[in-house]
């Protein structure tokens, strides 16, 4: 197996040419998402930090970036989990196990986990904003004892939506991790809450100096989210969001994903409140 130094070379002499990646694994999770486990030729780990992403592209189809799901303590092969919704990611759906794809990366700026060592973690999921946080939460299991108290907030449309199903079963069942998921609208076997996410939070029990929140979802709820832990005096730098903005070459070079002067492919796509202050509020829309 090759190590991280040889990888972060080989990206850093040919930042444009993709890797080679095999799909040794792939499933539907839901109607609209599919999970793709990839091994790199040669074996390589991508040695990654939970929060950052790759360039995935198929010849004759582009490029696009997609958050890595799993943990860099997952050796020798990474995670991706892929919604469909246009021209690469519909073909994408159509790939499985053998097919191979092109891998450039890893890019951007990932969660900030030396900080967050030693401190209670509030972690806030949305949607398919549970994608880069399953990188985080697998990270965490691997290392329970570098944290402290987890919670774990989930929020999704319907529960047919939920993903990654039996690992957030595995998470509820592991006590050292408090785990509250609800959905915007449910079916008749549905046992847990009802609403949005928000309404979790008020309920979570926060120490605001030893806590870091992390909130990944869709744009609409950021904005939301953050008033309530601001309401919990969580401080600014406390609270970690990761954007999502149209990205080209993930390199900082092409412009696309630029925010009032800031790549966010090379300064984010993580950022914590205090930074994302500056970008004087479209970061409520581009959030994601
Ligand atoms: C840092 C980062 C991480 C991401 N991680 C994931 C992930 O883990 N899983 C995942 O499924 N998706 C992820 N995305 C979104 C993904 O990159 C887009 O869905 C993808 O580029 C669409 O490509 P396409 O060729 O299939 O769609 P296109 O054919 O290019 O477009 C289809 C539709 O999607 C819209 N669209 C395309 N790109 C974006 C975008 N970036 N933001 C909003 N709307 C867009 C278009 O306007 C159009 O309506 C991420 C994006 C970023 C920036």
């Amino acid at each position: 197996m090759i190590d991280r130094e040889i990888l972060l070379e080989k990206v850093k002499t040919s930042p444009y040419k993709p890797m080679k990646g095999r799909i040794i694994k792939a499933e539907m999770l839901t109607e609209k998402e599919k999970f793709f486990r990839i091994e790199l030729e040669d074996k390589v780990n991508l040695a990654h930090e939970p929060g950052q992403f790759v360039m995935v592209s198929i010849f004759g189809y582009g490029e696009a970036p997609i958050s890595i799901c799993s943990s860099p303590t997952d050796k020798g092969y990474f995670d991706l989990t892929v919604r469909n919704v246009g021209t690469l990611t519909s073909r994408l759906h159509q790939l499985g196990e053998g097919d191979t794809l092109g891998i450039r990366g890893p890019f951007g700026k990932g969660f900030p986990i030396d900080n967050m060592f030693g401190y209670d973690l509030v972690i806030v999921a949305g949607g398919l904003g549970i994608v880069p946080l399953r990188s985080l939460m697998r990270y965490i299991m691997h290392n329970r004892n570098d944290f402290g108290n987890v919670q774990l907030l989930l929020g999704c449309k319907s529960p047919k939506d939920l993903l990654f199903r039996e690992e957030v079963k595995e998470w509820k069942r592991r006590a050292e991790v408090k785990f509250n998921c609800t959905v915007d609208k449910a079916d008749p076997d549905w046992q847990g809450n009802v609403g949005l996410i928000t309404t979790l939070i008020p309920g979570v029990d926060i120490n605001p100096m030893r806590t870091y929140a992390v909130v990944v979802g869709p744009p609409i709820m950021y904005k939301f989210v953050i008033g309530e832990l601001l309401n919990k005096i969580i401080p600014d730098h406390q609270i970690i969001v990761s954007l999502e903005r149209r990205m080209k070459c993930g390199l900082g070079k092409c412009g696309h994903c630029q925010i009032e002067g800031k790549y966010v492919c090379q300064s984010g796509p993580v950022f914590n409140y205090a930074q994302l202050k500056d970008f004087k509020g479209e970061c409520h829309e581009k959030a994601a």
